[in-house]
């Protein structure tokens, strides 16, 4: 294979103009394809692949996502720093719709996924007691302060299988525990991407407040996609900012996850 990338961006659509020279590529992995052709292309100097979550016309809900297939293809054509942008809710009344909140936890809700790359030939156990690349959230974070971002430096992503949105008593008591943000595709992203030794950023984008926070009805679909619409411009130049400041080479743990540990098959 002759087209590499050095950055993954897993992300919504409106992504594909921030590439130049994009090539699309369509890739197999052991876990099916990916949810769409692989954009590779630059920005500035830097080699970027890019993936649309939900494939280009949407059409993974969030519990269907092929999270194994994306996160090898990235691997694959050689990245090693994937930046995640997505959408959540926010569980405290003090940030709400367009801050951008950068989370240093995660909690599991989640059911049923195919979460592991190792679930045959013996376990394989990362940790994955800080879930986040800390250089890529330092990054994210500086990138989208100087962007005038309201930017939230830490902070726990609550998953939830989805795709229905939360109860109010769920939401209340996600925030009583005092998680921050609550999203559907965060996990098992980052961990698959811990099980390949990649750094993984989240960068979330805050829609709505979460059905406990206020007294209203909570969130619909519409308001988020709308709100999402909104803001896609604003988010491309953060991503595409952030991809400029990623370091060439890694000095965090992230390349270290799978140190000692015997693999049951190759990387790619
Ligand atoms: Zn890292």
């Amino acid at each position: 294979m002759v087209t590499r990338a050095d950055i993954g961006v897993i992300g919504g659509s409106g992504f594909y103009s921030l590439l130049d020279d994009a090539e699309e590529i369509e890739l197999a992995t052991p876990y099916g394809p990916p949810s769409d052709v692989v954009t590779v292309g630059r920005i500035g100097s830097r080699s970027v692949a890019f993936i649309p979550r939900h494939g280009r016309d949407h059409r993974f809900p969030p519990h269907r996502i092929p999270y194994r297939a994306n996160l090898w293809a990235l691997r694959s054509l050689g990245v090693r720093q994937v930046l995640a942008p997505s959408a959540v809710g926010s569980l405290r009344a003090e940030y709400g719709p367009g801050a951008i909140v950068i989370p240093d936890q995660l909690v599991d809700r989640t059911s049923g996924r195919a979460q592991t790359y190792y679930d045959i030939d013996g376990a394989v156990h990362v940790s994955f007691a800080d879930p986040y690349c800390p250089t890529g959230r330092s990054t994210a974070v500086a990138t989208a302060r100087a962007g005038g971002w309201e930017t939230v430096d830490g902070g726990t992503l609550v998953v939830i299988e989805g795709p229905r949105f939360s109860t109010r008593a769920e939401s209340q008591w996600f925030a009583g525990n005092g998680w921050s943000i609550v999203g559907m595709t965060g996990f098992p992203e980052a961990l698959l991407a811990r099980e390949l030794a990649l750094c993984y950023t989240s960068v979330s984008l805050v829609t709505d407040h979460d059905a406990g926070v206020e007294a209203g009805q909570g969130v619909t679909h519409d308001e988020v996609l709308e709100f999402f619409a909104q803001n896609v411009t604003r988010m491309r130049t953060l991503v595409s900012e952030a991809v400029q400041s990623l370091p060439e080479d890694r000095t965090c743990p992230c390349g270290s996850a799978l140190d000692g540990i015997k693999l049951p098959f190759e990387l790619p």
